[in-house]
């Protein structure tokens, strides 16, 4: 799950990071209050989107910068008037862009130096690894690329956690000294707390800059949190913005349904991930293409499998259905009575193939053949990806 750079900043903050001071509006009124918070004097103005590269980034209608530093608090005004409700596209967004819907206006400061700092977790080697670079502020993965000296990597132990030393070899490697060790110090300690706190999976700061006065601050801030830990943080699952993920999704996740939207035109409905991916795989040896990939559950119920359906009818796309579903815990004969509920609550007007096996599947299959919902029951997998790829290649 990703939150907005400026509620990073306020956990940041929490942890001890210095950040500039600044003030977040989703309307025009709230914009207002935010900049008149400020001084009447060098301001930033921010489109928020969960994307990076806003700098660099153009809206759809030409205005170039998602971030901008403006001199006063008119110009900031003007900024906002542009960018609230444009369409953002930057190097991350694809093509299409994102609605800007939040704006975040900060106190501006002198930059002397940018850099990066990160840490994340390293599935290799299992540890996070702290990620610096005294070449912060643009693309990270073109500084990785052409130079990948100027990166430094520090891992750390899960067991031993943060140490001074760590701090230090950080610190010296990105040539500060004296008072700006200390002041370095204390960020990424609190950085590695929050890291380890909050079951993060990256936390960034992307620029970390020092400024002409000789102070460090967290200019901007990316932090991606670990979904299957998120239960454990009711705090950070408020700072979830729907606005900024797709609706079928969101709609699966209500229903603790696993739902990837894919491009192709047979929608699977199945029980296990392994099993759903078996599927889309034999839909693919037939010469279909799947539509999503969803994974029920064990224990999915009718109103589950309602949802499922109605999630996956809302894809324009989708020209045929395959149930791929599995009783083990779960009995055939409730999962078909949930079949035909949903299919009976919901009006499906593209091919169905059902394929039952498992605990009470004859009578599972009885309940299907006598329900009266169109669907071409199947005795297996590869027979009902077979049926369902033809059904839907005769109704083109
Ligand atoms: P991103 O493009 O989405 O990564 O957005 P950032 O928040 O990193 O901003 C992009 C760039 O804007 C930074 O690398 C800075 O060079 C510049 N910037 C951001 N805040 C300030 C500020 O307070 N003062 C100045 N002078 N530049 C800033
Ligand atoms: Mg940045």
């Amino acid at each position: 799950m990703n939150i907005h750079e400026y509620q990073a900043k306020r956990l940041l903050q929490e942890y001890g990071v210095p950040v500039p001071r600044g003030y977040a509006a989703t309307n025009s009124r709230e914009v207002e209050t935010a900049i008149s918070h400020l001084g009447d004097d060098m301001i930033v103005v921010k489109a928020q989107i969960h994307a990076g590269g806003r700098g660099k980034g153009t809206f759809t209608d030409g205005y170039k910068g998602g971030v901008k530093v403006v001199k006063n608090r008119e110009e900031a005004q003007e900024a906002a008037n542009h960018m609230l409700d444009n369409t953002l596209v930057t190097a991350q967004t694809g093509p299409e862009g994102r609605k800007v819907q939040t704006l975040y206006f900060t106190e501006a400061c002198d930059i002397d130096h940018e850099y990066y700092l990160a840490i994340v977790l390293d599935r290799e080697t299992a540890q996070s690894v702290i990620i610096a670079s005294t070449e912060g502020g643009m693309d990270i993965e073109a500084v990785a690329e052409k130079t990948p000296e100027k990166i430094i990597r520090v891992p750390i132990s899960p067991t031993m956690g943060l140490r001074h030393y760590h701090c230090r070899r950080v610190a010296f490697a990105l040539g500060f000294a004296g008072d700006q060790v200390k002041q370095f110090a204390r960020i990424l300690t609190g950085l590695y707390k929050m890291f380890w706190e909050k079951n993060a999976m990256l936390v960034e700061i992307n620029p970390l800059v020092t400024t002409k006065q000789g102070q460090l601050i967290a200019l901007d801030a990316k932090v991606s949190f670990d979904s299957n830990a998120i239960f454990q943080h009711p705090e950070i699952q408020q700072l979830r913005d729907l606005n900024e993920e797709d609706p079928k999704e969101i709609e699966a996740s209500k229903h603790n349904l696993a739902y990837i939207a894919l491009d192709g035109n047979i929608a699977c409905m199945v029980n296990g991930a392994g099993l759903a991916m078996a599927t889309m795989d034999i839909i693919q040896s037939f010469g279909g293409s799947p539509a999503n990939f969803l994974d029920v559950g064990g224990g999915a119920n009718e109103d589950q499998v309602t949802a499922a359906f109605k999630i996956i009818l809302s894809d324009p796309n989708v020209k045929g259905i395959l149930v791929n579903i599995f009783g083990g815990i779960m009995k055939c004969d409730v999962i078909a009575n949930g079949i035909v509920a949903a299919a009976k609550n919901v009006e499906i007007k593209v091919p169905l193939v059902v394929r039952l096996e498992g605990t009470n599947v004859e009578a599972g299959k009885k309940i299907l053949r006598e329900s009266g919902v169109a669907l071409t029951p199947a005795d297996s997998l590869v027979q009902a990806a077979e049926i369902i790829v033809e059904q839907v290649k005769n109704a083109d």
